[in-house]
C-alpha cells in the first residue's frame, strides 16, 4: 500500500463523520391534550420508550405537546392519537426545509457589525465577536471564561463593566444545546448594552456589571452544527450512548423529579450531582463571585414562559411574592413592542417538575436573590427551530423585559452596590497614596472616615459630592501638623507638606484608575472624580 492513499482515506473518513444528520420528511406535530386522561396518555406514550422527540412533556398544565415524529412513525403516531381520540395538528411536515434555511451567514472577523440579528452563528463566530468586542471596548468590555466542557472547549463569556463596586446581572444561555435562539438572544443582549440608544439601557449597562455567557455548552452547540441539529446535552460518552442533560446536573435536589438516570434519555442528569466538566467549572465560577450578583438569567427555548425557583416543589420561595412582582413587570414590558405574551410561575407548576436545574441551584445554594429562566418564543409552531426571522424581534422584547426587571428589581431594593463595597475601595486607594506621603519625610498620617477617624461632622463638602453628586472617590486632607503648631504651621514648613501631599496625590489618582476609576472613556468621564479638599483645620485630637 502506497503511503500517498493514507491522507486521502482519512479526509474521506473525516468528511463522512461530518456529515450532519438529516432530517427529511420529520414531522412536527402540535398535540392539543383536552384533559387530564389524554395528558396522562401521552406521559404513558412518552414513557414507553417509543422513538418520539417529546419537545415539551405532558404535564397537567400542557395546553399543546410539540412531539417530533420520524417518517417511518408518523403512521403510527397519526393512528394512536386519532383512537385515543386526542387532537393535532402538523406545524412542520419536514423539518428539514427548516434546517436547509438557518446558517446562511458567516462573521467577518474584526467587524463587530457583522453579528446580525437576522441568521444563526456558529461557536467560532460567536466567540471571535465576543474577542472583537473586548478589543472594540477595552475599557468597558473583557473576555471572561466561566469554565471548560467535556472535550476541553472554554465557556467564554464577556463582562461588561463601567467601573468597580457593582451589582452584577449574570447570563447563562444555550446549556441546551438545540435552543439556538437562547444564545442568539444573549449576544442580542451583549449587543445592545454597548450600542443601545435608549437611556434605560445605556443608564442599565453603566450602573450594572454583566456577565453574559452566550454558550455555556460549546461542545453540544458545535455538535448541533456539524452533526445532530436537535442535539440538547454534552457529548461524553456513555457506553453507546451520549450525553448528559447540563440542566439537570446541578446540585439541587439532583435527580429528585424531573429528571432521568438513563443515558439514553434526553433528561439523563449524569453519574452524579455536578459530574460533567461544564456544570462542575461554571458552578464554581457562579460561586467566587455569588456575593456579587442579585439577578441571574437562564435562557432556553421554547413555550414563552417565565420561570421562578424551585423546579421540584411549588412551595413559594423565600422572596417569592417580589420575584413574581418583578417578573410580571417585566413581562408587561416584553409584551408591550410585538404584542407576545408569555405566562409565569415557579418551574414545578408552570411547566414541569425538573430538579438540577442552574436556577434552583443558584437561588437555594448561593442566596442569589432574584433567578429567572426564560422559555424563549415560540409556543408550539416551531419549538426549537425557530426561524432566523424572528431573532431580531425575541432579543428586542427580551432586552425590553430585562431592563424593566432590573429597574424594577432595584424599586424593589435589590441591585444596590452597598456603601460597604465602595468604603472599601476608597480605604484602599487612600492608605496606598499616605504610603507614598510617608516616604519623602516620613510624614505619618492615620485614615478613616469622617465619622470614625475625627469627629461626627454633618454639612462637609465632601459628604455632599459623594452623596448628592456620586462623585465615587471624595477625601478630606488634615494637613500638618500633629499637635505643636496647628494653624501657625511655620513656613518652612510649606514646601515639605507641598512635596508629601502632591506625591500621594500622583499615587492616589493612579491607584484610582488601577481600581477602575479616573477613566477617560467612562460615562462618567465629564466628573471630577476625585475631589481633594486641602483643609488646613486642625484636628479635634492631638
Ligand atoms: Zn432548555
Amino acid at each position: 500500500m502506497s503511503l500517498k492513499i493514507i491522507p486521502i482515506i482519512s479526509i474521506l473518513i473525516l468528511s463522512v463523520a461530518c456529515e450532519p444528520f438529516r432530517f427529511d420528511n420529520y414531522t412536527l406535530y402540535k398535540v392539543l391534550p383536552k384533559n387530564l386522561e389524554e395528558i396522562k396518555i401521552l406521559e404513558d406514550l412518552q414513557n414507553s420508550g417509543a422513538d418520539f422527540d417529546f419537545w415539551d412533556d405532558p404535564v397537567p398544565t400542557a395546553d399543546y405537546i410539540n412531539v417530533l415524529s420520524k417518517p417511518e412513525l408518523k403512521n403510527d403516531l397519526e393512528g394512536f392519537l386519532a383512537a385515543q381520540g386526542i387532537d393535532f395538528v402538523i406545524t412542520l411536515p419536514n423539518i428539514q426545509e427548516l434546517i436547509d434555511n438557518e446558517k446562511k451567514k458567516r462573521y467577518t472577523r474584526s467587524n463587530v457589525k457583522t453579528m446580525e440579528w437576522d441568521d444563526y452563528y456558529t461557536l467560532e463566530d460567536i466567540y471571535d465577536w465576543l474577542d472583537d468586542l473586548a478589543k472594540a471596548f477595552p475599557d468597558v468590555v473583557s473576555t471572561i471564561v466561566g469554565g471548560t466542557s467535556h472535550e476541553g472547549r472554554i465557556i467564554k463569556g464577556v463582562k461588561i463593566s463601567h467601573g468597580p463596586g457593582r451589582r452584577a446581572v449574570f447570563i447563562e444561555s444555550g446549556i441546551h444545546a438545540r435552543e439556538w435562539i437562547a444564545p442568539a438572544t444573549a449576544n442580542y443582549v451583549i449587543n445592545q448594552l454597548l450600542y443601545s440608544n435608549d437611556e434605560e439601557t445605556k443608564a442599565a449597562a453603566r450602573e450594572f456589571d454583566w456577565y453574559i455567557f452566550p454558550v455555556t455548552n460549546p461542545d453540544g452547540y458545535i455538535w448541533t452544527h456539524v452533526g445532530y441539529r436537535l442535539w440538547r446535552k454534552n457529548r461524553r460518552k456513555f457506553g453507546d450512548e451520549y450525553g448528559v442533560d447540563l440542566n439537570r446536573n446541578w446540585n439541587d435536589n439532583w435527580l429528585v423529579i424531573g429528571a432521568s438516570s438513563n443515558p439514553a434519555s434526553n433528561t439523563y442528569a449524569g453519574p452524579g450531582p455536578f459530574s460533567e466538566m461544564e456544570t462542575r467549572t461554571l458552578a464554581t465560577y457562579i460561586a467566587n463571585m455569588a456575593d456579587k450578583i442579585d439577578l441571574y438569567l437562564s435562557f432556553h427555548s421554547s413555550g414563552q414562559i417565565l420561570l421562578l425557583p424551585f423546579g421540584n416543589t411549588t412551595e413559594p420561595l423565600a422572596n417569592y411574592y417580589d420575584a413574581m412582582k418583578i417578573g410580571r413587570r417585566a413581562l408587561g414590558a416584553l409584551a408591550f413592542r410585538h404584542g407576545t405574551q408569555y405566562t409565569i410561575g415557579n418551574i414545578a407548576e408552570a411547566i414541569y417538575f425538573a430538579a438540577g436545574t442552574s436556577v434552583d441551584w443558584v437561588k437555594e445554594r448561593l442566596k442569589i436573590p432574584l433567578s429567572y429562566c426564560y422559555e424563549l418564543r415560540d409556543r408550539g409552531v416551531y419549538g426549537h427551530l425557530l426561524p432566523p426571522d424572528q431573532i431580531l424581534p425575541t432579543g428586542e422584547e427580551t432586552m425590553d423585559s430585562i431592563i424593566e426587571m432590573v429597574w424594577q428589581a432595584k424599586r424593589f431594593g435589590y441591585m444596590k452596590a452597598s456603601n460597604a463595597t465602595a468604603l472599601k475601595i476608597s480605604m484602599k486607594i487612600g492608605r496606598r497614596a499616605l504610603g507614598a506621603l510617608a516616604f519623602r519625610h516620613g510624614t505619618q498620617y492615620t485614615i478613616g472616615n469622617i465619622a470614625e477617624a475625627i469627629y461626627f461632622a454633618a454639612g462637609t463638602s465632601v459628604d455632599w459630592v459623594k452623596e448628592r453628586l456620586k462623585i465615587p472617590l471624595s477625601y478630606c486632607y488634615e494637613l500638618r501638623d500633629r499637635g505643636v503648631y496647628g494653624h501657625l504651621l511655620p513656613p518652612d514648613q510649606i514646601l515639605p507638606t507641598g512635596e508629601e501631599t502632591m506625591d500621594s496625590i500622583i499615587e492616589m489618582v493612579w491607584q484610582a484608575k488601577r481600581f477602575g476609576y479616573m477613566k477617560a472613556s467612562n460615562a462618567t468621564a465629564l466628573k471630577i472624580s476625585v475631589l481633594l479638599y486641602l483643609a488646613a483645620i486642625v484636628k479635634l485630637f492631638f
